[in-house]
């Protein structure tokens, strides 16, 4: 079995008859059937091959299988968005009078489907505090169906076991889908401690740009069949031009997954020294209250550091307009450093008491540690307090 960087340098779609060193870019809604008989017997799944764009593509192919290889799954999906994965997962495994349990932490708009979009069609849920074992044997339901959870958790940078609940969702039978977007599959491999399917935003590291969009899920092939037949139909495809973006851009996650989580452990400790800093949580610094679990799932810590600056709302947004270097926007895992205050921002639409819940207080800031020098983030982040 090769190792991860070269599985992904090297898994690539076949070459055409250019014999091309570099996958070219396939853009093509539909593809040429040589008759009538191999267009039927497509159709009827009899032969495998390309159809249309929203079926499959040589460079979503591509991306799928590499996705799959560097996450150890039997098969994928890709899509358009990582929330169009999201959604697409639900779709296609949940019906109406099921119910959901996820981690009380989970990306905003996650929440949103989970509060908003499902229980318009039956579809319940129940968040769990991560910190207690006991709550998630406490809330299995007859009808629960699926445990849904991210780590680390955003913007908290909590951690969940991986392990303790790959047993738990084995012991009451519930599917148990990671979001793997915080970690990738080069920091953390979930499949490995039970998970049934992982969800990426390939937006975020994947690309590592800041550049396109897309979203992947990977897993057991049964559970993929029904994705690909919701997908299919409903029709969240990725385009081929992404898809070839994201297939490149992951040639490099390896390397620039040990430089984001190398600066972002120097911004932690810096930071931790800092007097008007209250908190710093990092999965990696001894300090974070799953230190050992991190290093038990984790290969480092990741890109994302969150810390509580002294004096709240006010003074959050004033640090976030001192910056200079560091950027004020709404994405993260792009090689620029980005920095972001949840509570007047991603997480506005929630209520007080709703953030208070999820760990997102007042002077909550996070930041995406880039991959300009050290020193100089640091510098940034300095003359901004
Ligand atoms: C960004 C993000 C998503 C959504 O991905 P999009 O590509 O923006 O749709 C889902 N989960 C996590 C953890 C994210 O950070």
């Amino acid at each position: 079995m090769k190792k991860f960087e070269t599985l992904a340098i090297r898994t690539q779609s076949e070459r055409s008859q250019y014999n091309e060193h570099s996958t070219p870019l396939h853009l093509t809604s539909s593809f040429v059937f040589d008759d009538a008989e191999q267009m039927r017997a497509m159709f009827s799944d009899e032969v495998e091959g390309n159809i249309y764009s929203r079926f499959s593509n040589p460079n979503t192919t591509e991306l799928i299988q590499k996705i799959c290889a560097l996450e150890g799954a039997e098969a994928g999906w890709a899509t358009a968005t990582g929330m169009a994965a999201v959604f697409t997962t639900f779709g296609a495994l949940l019906k109406q009078g099921d119910h959901v349990l996820a981690c009380r932490s989970i990306f905003g708009s996650s929440h949103t489907i989970l509060t908003k979009i499902l229980p318009k069609w039956g579809i319940t849920f129940t968040y769990v505090d991560i910190d207690d074992t006991d709550n998630w044997a406490a809330a299995v339901q007859e009808n629960t169906k699926l445990v849904f959870v991210e780590t680390p958790t955003n913007p908290g940078v909590d951690i969940l076991d991986l392990e303790w609940l790959g047993e738990f969702a084995k012991e009451n039978k519930l599917l148990y889908i990671v979001d793997n977007c915080f970690a990738t599959p080069y920091l953390q491999q979930p499949i490995k401690f039970g998970a049934d399917l992982v969800i990426h935003s390939a937006t975020k590291y994947l690309d590592g740009q800041g550049r396109v969009l897309g979203g992947l899920i990977a897993g057991k092939q049964n559970l993929i069949d029904e994705v690909q037949g919701f997908a299919r139909h409903s029709g969240p495809a990725l385009s081929p031009f992404n898809a070839w973006v994201i297939s490149k851009s992951i040639e490099t996650l390896a390397v620039r997954m040990d430089r984001h989580s190398e600066n972002a452990l120097k911004v932690a400790q810096w930071l931790e020294k800092h007097p008007q800093v209250e908190l710093v949580k990092y999965p990696f610094l001894p300090s974070h209250p799953k230190y050992a679990v991190a290093k038990k799932q984790m290969k480092a810590g990741g890109g994302i550091v969150s810390f509580i600056i002294e004096g709240g709302v006010e003074k959050g947004r004033q640090f976030l307009d001192a910056l200079k270097l560091v950027s004020i926007t709404a994405n993260l895992g792009d090689t620029r450093s980005i920095a972001t205050h949840p509570a007047s921002t991603t997480h506005s639409k929630l209520t007080e008491e709703e953030r208070n819940e999820v760990g997102i207080l007042p002077g909550l800031i996070r930041i995406s540690v880039g991959l300009e020098h050290a020193d100089d983030i640091i510098n940034d982040i300095k003359q901004a307090f």
